[in-house]
């Protein structure tokens, strides 16, 4: 089996059900222009990140392929997601879909692939996996997973398609600790993954997160990374800026004690950042 190899990085990586691997921490590009990514994805991966998460909404698929291909890394030592949007659901267009962020990628596999949004009104989620079903059979995916799915979501999932996903990425911060949905997935072997890990920055100025990176020397910024590696999340922050890149990276050195976690737990208010996954349908008119 195929598999992502951690040749040599700091980052613990986490068993999927499927039985591959994924570094618990990578990188995320939403909103980083194709004309910037290149050169911030070569940042990242020159840092030491060795897993990036992308989108075909992003509109950056171009030129975060390229940065992987002029670094030099080898293929099985970076793990690529990117998403399927909500305008491709369905099993033809979906094939369709995968081949178009393949080209773009410059990729002849990809480690991951998740529905983007469940778009449960649509009904169309069940065919999309079938048809990242087929990929999987024909060696071009490794591993299939959803985002933003709740537990109604999987659950029709699980018992239409009878394959449970890797994967559930989701929003996840210290204002919205998800718990219900982070049982749901680990009852049943999903790794739960965190998008907004850091609330788009707003988590950063919390009085109790700011507290404990004075106790313990360190940002704010790692704290809350590390709160998510404590809680076993998988976590893909984003910065533009190379110190941030760097700094949020550097979270292997010290550790949350579990009233710090436990403290940083206690401050969900269930406020997102981003859309509600039960309406949410953009790109379908
Ligand atoms: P994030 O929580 O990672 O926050 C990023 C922002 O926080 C930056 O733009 C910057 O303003 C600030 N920041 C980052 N590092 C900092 C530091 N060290 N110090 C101070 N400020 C810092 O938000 P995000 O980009 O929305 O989420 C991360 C990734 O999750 C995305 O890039 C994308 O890959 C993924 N994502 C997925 C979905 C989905 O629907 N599946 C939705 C949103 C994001």
């Amino acid at each position: 089996m195929t598999t992502f190899r951690s040749q040599g990085s700091p980052v613990p990586t986490i068993v999927l059900n499927d039985g591959h691997v994924i570094p618990q921490l990578g990188f995320g590009v939403f909103q980083v222009p194709e004309a910037e990514v290149t050169a911030v994805v070569a940042e990242a991966l020159r840092v030491g990140y060795r897993s990036i998460d992308t989108a075909a909404v992003y509109g950056n698929e171009e030129g975060v392929g390229r940065a992987l291909r002029e670094s030099g890394i080898p293929r099985d030592e970076v793990f690529v997601t990117t998403k399927l949007w909500n305008a491709d659901q369905g099993y033809d267009s979906t094939l369709r879909a995968f081949d178009e962020s393949m080209r773009k990628l410059g990729l002849d596999y990809l480690d991951l692939y998740l529905i983007h949004w469940p778009v449960p009104s649509a009904g169309r989620f069940v065919d999309t996996y079938r048809a990242f079903q087929r990929l999987k059979e024909q060696g071009r995916i490794r591993s299939l997973g959803v985002s933003n799915f709740r537990v109604e979501d999987l659950e029709l999932l699980i018992s239409q398609a009878g394959e449970i996903p890797t994967v559930n990425q989701i929003e996840l911060h210290p204002t919205l600790t998800q718990q219900r949905l982070r049982d749901y997935d680990a009852a049943h072997a999903i790794a739960t993954e965190a998008w907004s890990p850091l609330g788009q920055g707003a988590a950063l100025d919390n009085a109790t997160v700011v507290t404990i990176a004075k106790e313990l020397d360190r940002t704010p910024a790692q704290v809350v990374i590390r709160w998510h590696l404590q809680l076993g999340n998988v976590v893909i922050p984003k910065s533009v800026t190379p110190s941030r890149i760097a700094e949020n990276f550097d979270v292997f050195g010290f550790e949350l004690s579990a009233d710090q976690v436990e403290a940083i737990s206690r401050l969900d208010a269930g406020t997102r950042v981003g859309p509600d996954p039960a309406v949410f349908s953009a790109g379908l008119g």
